[in-house]
């Protein structure tokens, strides 16, 4: 499958590992927007939030607390942090493969 992120499950492309197991993966984002910036997907590939099935209610429930070891590996969790996913045109989804993006290291701000 013509996808950059399997790719990176299947390590025909490279990553920076954060967390690895049988169902996730979370490694750095190639071009972060603050120091800590961290993509975190499933395996399996799933397009986006509007293509996840009532069969992966585990899998994305894994996901999130998955995403809480993440944030204390990276050193955010007493400071908060925040988790993006993007869909589709508006949401200027770029990679078809679901993924929260972990955002920290400073204070963010709220703007669009
Ligand atoms: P956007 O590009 O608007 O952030 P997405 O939410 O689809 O859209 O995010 C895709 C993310 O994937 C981007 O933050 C981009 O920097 C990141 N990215 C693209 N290629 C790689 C790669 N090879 N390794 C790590 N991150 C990547």
């Amino acid at each position: 499958m013509d996808c950059l992120f399997c790719k990176i499950v299947n390590g025909d492309i490279p990553s920076k590992k954060v967390y690895e197991d049988e169902h996730v993966l979370a490694f750095h984002d190639i071009n972060p927007v603050a120091p800590v910036h961290v993509l975190m997907i499933p395996k399996k590939h799933i397009q986006s939030v509007l293509a996840i099935e009532p069969e992966d209610k585990e899998l994305i429930g894994h996901l999130h607390l998955s995403l809480q070891k993440v944030a204390e590996t990276m050193g955010v969790n007493e400071d908060g942090f925040r988790i993006v996913t993007n869909i589709g045109k508006h949401g200027q989804q770029t990679v078809f493969h679901l993924h929260y993006h972990l955002i920290g290291g400073r204070q963010l701000e709220w703007q669009f």
